[in-house]
């Protein structure tokens, strides 16, 4: 795939932009939402047919320090790998597929490993491969992520693709390498039409996000990834921390897959997990919702919910898989109707920018303290 031009439709003087971006498979505006594999191992679980209307796609390959060592060992790693990152970058044929490898935070990852995870992007026929971050000045980064990007385009030659890199910058850098690297990416946009972003919180990262705010006009395609369901910190915290950072005029969003910690018990209540509400842009749990709006029925009419009430969907998706599968499907079935509403959260909020009105509609939707944000 080739990106042929990032274009910025609309800013609003507030916060947030509306952007173009095209490319020889496909063409959307942003800011919008990108679904993850394990979103579209959700869909294929619940056997749910309606496709998906993202127009990115992201495959996360987990790696941990252990993981990264059989990698770099192993054949048959290697090649589980790659026959993974293929079979999701063919489900993602309607999206740009895009790879993201989740490492362990500051990773120094060594010459042969780069090569490697570079080049099995490139093999999976994925349309875009992160460069992925490792620690140094950010001269280096600058040079490190030139080199690779070349080595892309001469393997890519080598294997009849087109394969887009993105250098992978952390919002945890500090703040003065953070904005040189993004400077230096910017002046080379033509090397790097699309920037990978990944999460860190934006309360302590205000100055990152609020540099990116300033430079909202950058004719350069952000992503950004690992974005938990609710910004980390506050116990009762239940924003949409997904809806957050279009604010800086960051355009693509996925979300984060946890690591995993232990197999919830198969008493399992599903009031206990999130439930997206469009309306105020939050996901509190499902026993929050149904207190605070005195009935059980969510009334929703995406594919996910089929205006059907909680219990039934929950019944519903855990009847509809393999047994072993019913917990999963159970997430699945609630995070479901997240791709599906937050997806149209992002349509609607596309306009507030157009029409100059995104802080009245974030206002409107996420209340007063989204001052904290914007201001
Ligand atoms: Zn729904």
């Amino acid at each position: 795939m080739k990106i042929e031009k990032v274009k910025v439709r609309a800013i609003d003087d507030v916060a947030g932009r509306v952007a173009e971006v095209s490319t020889d498979k496909l063409k959307f505006q942003t800011p919008s939402r990108g679904a993850t594999s394990t979103e579209y191992n959700y869909k294929k679980t619940l056997k749910l047919a309606e496709p998906f209307d993202n127009k990115v796609g992201e495959y996360v390959g987990r790696f941990n320090a252990e993981d990264i060592k059989r990698f770099r060992a192993k054949n048959g790693s290697y090649s589980n790998r790659l026959k993974q990152a293929a079979f999701y970058g063919s489900a993602m044929i309607f999206a740009v597929s895009k790879t993201f490898p989740q490492h362990p935070k500051n990773y120094a990852f060594d010459e042969d490993t780069i090569r490697l995870l570079v080049e099995l992007q490139i093999e999976a026929g994925l349309d875009v491969a992160t460069i992925p971050f490792a620690p140094m000045s950010a001269g280096n980064l600058l040079k490190y992520y030139a080199r690779w990007t070349k080595h892309c385009e001469d393997y890519g030659e080598r294997q009849g693709r087109e394969t887009v890199a993105a250098p992978e910058v952390p919002m945890y850098l500090d703040e003065e390498p953070f904005q040189r690297v993004m400077e230096g990416l910017w002046d080379s946009r033509a090397a790097y039409p699309l920037v990978a972003l990944t999460y860190a919180p934006i309360r302590e990262y205000k100055i990152n996000y609020d540099f990116l705010r300033k430079e909202r006009e950058q004719e350069t395609w952000l992503h950004i990834s690992q974005v938990p369901r609710v910004p980390p910190g506050a116990s009762r915290e239940r924003r949409s921390a997904m809806h957050l950072p279009q604010i800086y005029g960051i355009d693509t969003v996925t979300t984060a897959i946890p690591w995993g910690g232990g197999t919830p018990k198969a008493d399992f209540d599903f009031a206990a997990l999130r439930y997206f509400d469009r309306p105020t842009l939050s996901v509190p749990r499902i026993s929050e919702w149904r207190t605070e709006h005195g009935s059980e029925n969510p009334n929703c009419s995406c594919p996910a919910c089929q205006g059907r009430g909680f219990q039934e969907i929950a019944e519903a998706a855990q009847g509809s898989a393999e047994e072993a599968d019913g917990l999963s499907a159970l997430f699945g079935a609630f995070r479901l109707h997240e791709v599906f509403e937050s997806g149209l959260a992002f349509d609607e909020g596309r306009v507030y920018i157009t029409e100059n009105g995104f802080q009245d509609y974030l206002a409107e939707r996420l209340g007063q303290g989204v001052s904290e944000f914007t201001g």
